[in-house]
């Protein structure tokens, strides 16, 4: 072909096409930004190809640009280095990527105004495309109601933490006498002043997320949606006003809600992580159903904030994560005062007197006390969530969905009905995370409008337990480890620590503990990371990425720690498991 066509087939066969020398540093910045955006890009060379003066010359002639980089994006001359990074940073390199091809009224709808959908929508209206989010909070049996943002921000993540900071400001009020302040021996707190930032802080939050839509013009709307079809979607807002939106794409991020067990009393008298954080009224004496993330944690801060706690547990604490650690976090807070009452369930909640709070006796039964009641103030029930799908005709989509109601995605996120997507809590499989549903929901935007690949993955991702004692871990449980690779190849360093913060405060030597699992055939990969202690979660962060680059022991041992921190432990492990030695906290 003539270099004039040749140029012509180049710019229609990929969407973004960056006509470059291998050795010019300019073509160079071109390619490190669409790297970072993610973007994939087709880079030819000119000084490569034997026709490559012939092909810059075509190129002149067609552009009036002599030299390179030389970028095109769909058939849009973008232009040289300045031009293309001038345009990003003006906010209109992305839009080029997305050409519209279908005659409904949006690109993608996503339905679901949390971690997730926030992220993708925001993601992929930068891309270029037409975007709605619909997002609808139906009121718990309490009344409790909120605002954008979804779970993490209204319900969970971030009032959780903020609770658990004035947890952790009550034991450094306990430290602050060692270390010579003068704090009286009791301290009132106030239930009232601590709900009453916390929902501030929210509401600020909430009016941040519908700036940022309307600045990333997502449109935004309030009202819950079901699916008509595949493409048509029906909005009810909070006065019945209905409306019918359709759209080519639609991604389904309408996560879950707590679960209320099929007990008399329950739903009128028991309240849920929903309601807590905005209670008017302090708790007082507190019951605690379920014994993982979100039982343990809630118990953790009511319990430093001075309120009388039980958790009752099932069957084990955290399930899933590594039981050793799990135990000691149940062990530090039964120290702290939380009382656990184990191998039991609810039978019965009923009302002994009303008001706020009021009190409610609960009969549970056990294998060891068999009927047994008590009274509590507030029953907060932690028995699992929810996926909220079971009203969403999403069987008029064909989506499919797994026994537990949660929606069937392949790993780009695609349902069975293949316009349409689920990311966050409500898919099967995945991790009931926030960082996860972002992530899961910007890489999905770049792949769908951006040109983008890559996937999701849901290895190694760090978690936290926010407990009074925090834990922190990334990647294989001790048992799983074992399962996975035999008792025989997995090689467990451990450690007790003292964070020196306790050693004035006398605080006991034996809290803190720390382990790394490793694969003795793989070079002693480590495979699992794990920390109770102070700050975990700040900890647990950074290690990940050691994990997620596949770090052995060795380049632990290699690395110079940081003196005196809590993290240099996991940078003098010397004691195995196997060895039976003590791995006890021994000074500084
Ligand atoms: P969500 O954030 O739940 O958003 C879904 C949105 O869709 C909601 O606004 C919902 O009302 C709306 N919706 C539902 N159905 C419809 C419909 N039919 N029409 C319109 N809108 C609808 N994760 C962490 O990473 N760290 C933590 O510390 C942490 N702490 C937590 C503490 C608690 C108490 C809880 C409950 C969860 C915690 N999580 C934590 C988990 C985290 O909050 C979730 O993983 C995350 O919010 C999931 O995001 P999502 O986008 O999937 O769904
Ligand atoms: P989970 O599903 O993780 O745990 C449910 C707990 O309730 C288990 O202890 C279970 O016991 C118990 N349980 C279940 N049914 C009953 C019943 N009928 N009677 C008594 N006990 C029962 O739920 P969570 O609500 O704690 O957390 C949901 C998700 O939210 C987590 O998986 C997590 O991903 C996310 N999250 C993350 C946080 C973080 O990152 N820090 C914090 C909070 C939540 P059993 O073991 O016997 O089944």
């Amino acid at each position: 072909l003539p270099p004039a066509d040749l140029v012509e087939q180049y710019i229609k066969q990929s969407k973004v096409i960056i006509f470059s020398k291998s050795f010019c540093p300019f073509c160079n910045q071109v390619k490190a930004l669409f790297n970072k955006l993610g973007v994939k890009f087709t880079a030819l060379e000119l000084d490569e190809l034997e026709n490559g003066d012939a092909i810059q010359e075509a190129l002149f002639a067609r552009t009036g640009l002599k030299t390179v980089p030389n970028t095109f994006i769909n058939g849009t001359h973008v232009g040289g280095c300045d031009d293309t990074l001038n345009r990003h940073e003006a906010g209109q390199l992305l839009p080029l990527l997305h050409v519209k091809t279908h005659d409904y009224e949006y690109d993608l709808v996503v339905i679901g105004g949390g971690s997730g959908g926030l992220a993708a929508s925001k993601e992929a209206a930068a891309l270029g495309a037409k975007v709605a989010v619909l997002d609808f909070v139906q009121p718990t049996p309490l009344g409790t109601q909120w605002g954008l943002g979804g779970t993490c921000v209204n319900v969970g993540c971030i009032p959780k933490k903020l609770m658990h900071q004035a947890a952790l400001l009550a034991h450094g009020l306990q430290d602050s006498r060692a270390y010579g302040w003068q704090t009286p021996e009791s301290i009132e707190h106030s239930w009232g002043t601590l709900v009453e930032g916390v929902q501030n802080h929210i509401g600020s939050l909430n009016w941040g997320y519908r700036v940022q839509l309307r600045d990333k013009n997502v449109e935004y709307v309030n009202a819950y949606t079901t699916f008509v079809d595949p493409h048509t979607l029906r909005t009810v807002d909070r006065r019945g006003k209905e409306r019918t939106i359709t759209s080519d794409k639609i991604l389904v991020a309408v996560g879950g809600r707590p679960r209320y067990p099929d007990l008399p009393g329950a739903r009128e008298l028991c309240i849920t992580s929903d309601d807590l954080f905005s209670l008017s009224h302090p708790p007082g004496k507190t019951l605690l159903v379920g014994a993982s993330y979100i039982a343990l944690e809630c118990a953790g801060f009511l319990a430093a904030l001075g309120f009388d706690v039980t958790v009752m547990v099932r069957s084990i604490f955290l399930r899933g994560f590594d039981q050793q650690m799990a135990e000691k976090v149940a062990d530090y807070m039964e120290r702290q005062g939380v009382k656990f009452i184990r191998g039991a369930v609810p039978t019965l909640f009923e009302q002994v007197e009303e008001g706020t709070p009021g009190l409610v006796r609960v009969t549970a039964t056990s294998d060891e006390q068999g009927t047994f009641s008590d009274e509590y103030n507030t029953v907060v029930l932690a028995i699992g969530r929810d996926p909220c799908t079971k009203d969403m005709g999403l069987n008029n989509a064909g989506v499919t969905l797994a026994k537990s109601g949660k929606i069937i995605v392949n790993d780009e996120e695609q349902s069975s009905a293949p316009n349409v997507y689920a990311i966050g809590d409500v898919i099967e499989a995945g991790l009931e995370l926030t960082p996860v549903a972002i992530q899961a929901g910007r890489l999905l935007a770049r792949r769908l409008y951006g040109g983008a690949t890559k996937k999701m993955d849901y290895q190694n991702v760090a978690t936290t337990v926010f407990t009074p004692l925090e834990y922190g871990c990334c990647g294989l449980s001790e048992e799983d480890a074992i399962t996975k690779y035999g008792a025989e190849d997995v090689e467990i360093y451990h450690n007790g620590f003292w964070p020196l913060e306790f050693t004035v405060a006398h605080r006991p030597e034996s809290d803190c503990y720390a382990k790394l699992i490793c694969v003795k055939s793989q070079n002693e990969l480590v495979v699992g990371f794990h920390i109770v202690g102070p700050n975990a979660g700040e900890i647990t962060q950074g290690f990940a990425i050691a994990l997620q680059l596949g770090a052995t022991k060795q380049n632990f041992d290699d690395l110079v720690g940081i003196h005196p921190t809590c993290a240099e432990v996991f940078t003098t492990m010397t004691v195995t498991k196997r060895s039976g030695k003590d791995a006890s906290a021994s000074g500084c």
